[in-house]
């Protein structure tokens, strides 16, 4: 199974349609947090940390499908937080559904299998599930055991009852390249329709800040990820994306082409940073100043972030807007990876005493409590 033709033909229609309209700033997916509660407490996570009064709260199906309206863009993410922790996910999902949307909703697949009930399968609905790695390298990666085959049982039970399943895999520098390719195989074979791949974002606010890649350690890190990669391996991101990730195209980022919506508002200037908020989408596009953002802005937040939502609709754009760009895009399309010349590895730093404390620390925040994790994963 791969992205239904619909969705690919929505996608580039609208994408021609904006660049007829010669619209320079459009979005392309946008990332609709509705909570940042979460039954786990990743060490890599940069959006539980709020106080737990934040926690307890969610936006209203009426606050969520008024985001989706103002917005415009054909393909909704939702991400958290752990959206399945939401009372009223099903009907955000539906109305975003009734209006034509694509909807990828990210979730850590706890609870996957005992909400699949409110869902109906459909060609609009994928659900995107949270694995960082193999067994060990997952488990290891949410602070939590048991997590990876709760997400593999849950992903088999939704393929099976007819749901669209991504994955999404976020890669930090211990990331094991041999050991992720083994986990690629697995995911096809399970009948997995895509994979996401994207390294980490050094979020301040995340409890193990020594996994972080900068651009160097992250280009050598996907060559040797994705250098020879399988012809069974299907990827839910554009070729061009995947070829910048291993240092092979120039990108710039396009922070509005991925505009996120959460319990504060339109967050300024991407899913990443948190520089204020706008009270509309309309405010957003209006009051940032785009030109500081970027690597070529010389921002010391944007140097080393090569994340899938500032480069992704920039990989798009390029597709549909340039000719070598729309001649690489189907050339990998057509012909498939071809034959890398694979590098040696950049030395990663060893974790520090003082992180293992951190991530202890985490695990014992009010997210991530041993009360909670009993009652979300019951
Ligand atoms: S699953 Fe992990 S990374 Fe995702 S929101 Fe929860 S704690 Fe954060
Ligand atoms: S480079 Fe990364 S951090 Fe900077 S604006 Fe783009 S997505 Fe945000």
């Amino acid at each position: 199974m791969s992205v239904p033709v619909s969705q690919m033909w929505t996608v580039a229609s609208y994408v021609v349609k904006q660049k007829l309209q010669r619209r320079k700033r459009y979005p392309l997916v946008l990332m609709l947090e509705p909570l940042f509660r979460c039954n786990l407490a990743c060490a890599g996570c940069g959006k539980i940390q709020h106080p737990t009064e934040i926690l307890k709260r969610h936006l209203s199906v009426a606050e969520c499908l008024n985001a989706v309206d103002e917005c415009g863009a054909p393909i909704v993410s939702i991400p958290g937080g752990e959206p399945l922790l939401h009372p009223e996910i099903d009907q955000i999902v539906e109305g975003m559904i009734e209006r034509g949307k694509y909807v990828y909703l990210c979730t850590n697949a706890i609870l996957l299998e005992k909400n699949l009930h409110r869902f109906k399968p459909s060609k609009q609905l994928s659900f995107s599930v949270h694995l960082d790695g193999p067994k060990e390298d997952h488990d290891a990666a949410v602070c939590r055991e048991g997590i990876y085959d709760i997400a593999i049982q849950a992903i088999r039970t939704a393929v099976d009852q007819g749901f669209r399943v991504t994955t999404n895999t976020t890669v930090f520098s211990h990331g094991d390249p041999e050991r992720l390719r083994g986990m690629f195989d697995t995911l096809m074979e399970i009948g997995v329709e895509g994979m996401m791949l994207s390294p980490g974002y050094q979020y301040e606010k995340a409890p193990d800040q020594e996994h972080f890649l900068s651009r160097d350690q992250t280009t050598n890190l996907f060559q040797r990820i994705l250098g020879n990669a399988k012809r069974s391996w299907v990827f839910n991101q554009s070729p061009l994306f995947l070829e910048f990730l291993k240092g092979k195209w120039d990108l710039e980022c396009t922070p509005w082409g991925n505009p996120t919506f959460n319990l504060f508002g339109w967050q300024k200037p991407c899913y990443l940073l948190e520089e204020g908020y706008a009270d509309s989408f309309q405010e957003l596009m209006d009051s940032v100043d785009w030109d500081s953002y970027g690597r070529a802005s010389g921002n010391e937040k944007c140097q080393d972030c090569m994340v899938h939502c500032g480069y992704e609709p920039t990989a798009v754009d390029a597709t549909f807007g340039t000719l070598s760009g729309f001649a690489m895009s189907a050339w990998r399309t057509v012909f498939g990876p071809g034959k890398d010349i694979i590098p040696e590895p950049i030395e990663a730093s060893a974790p520090k005493a003082s992180n293992l404390v951190s991530l202890e620390m985490n695990l014992s925040s009010p997210s991530g409590s041993k009360e909670e994790e009993t009652h979300s994963v019951a």
